[in-house]
């Protein structure tokens, strides 16, 4: 599904586009080719590109869905917190 390496770029809507509790940073798989439209965040927002700006890190907000989304299936990644 348009995976080009797994790249993934971190974006945040803009001030003003919608409710400061909505500002949360999503992770989107960067396309290999032109964006034409929107961009669809890991966690199914439709990020359009004039309305979002892409982070150099991670600031504010993570969006939680896009963090599930990222974690690689299994939990040996994972530091057991217990
Ligand atoms: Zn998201």
């Amino acid at each position: 599904m348009g995976d080009n390496g797994g790249m993934l770029a971190l974006v945040r809507l803009r001030r003003g586009v919608v409710g400061e509790s909505r500002r949360v940073c999503h992770l989107i798989p960067v396309p290999a080719g032109p964006v034409s439209g929107h961009l669809t965040a890991l966690c199914g927002e439709a990020i359009f590109p004039a309305e979002a700006e892409v982070l150099d890190g991670l600031r504010g907000m993570p969006c939680h869905a896009c963090l599930m989304e990222s974690t690689p299936a299994g939990s040996n990644v994972l530091a057991n917190a217990g």
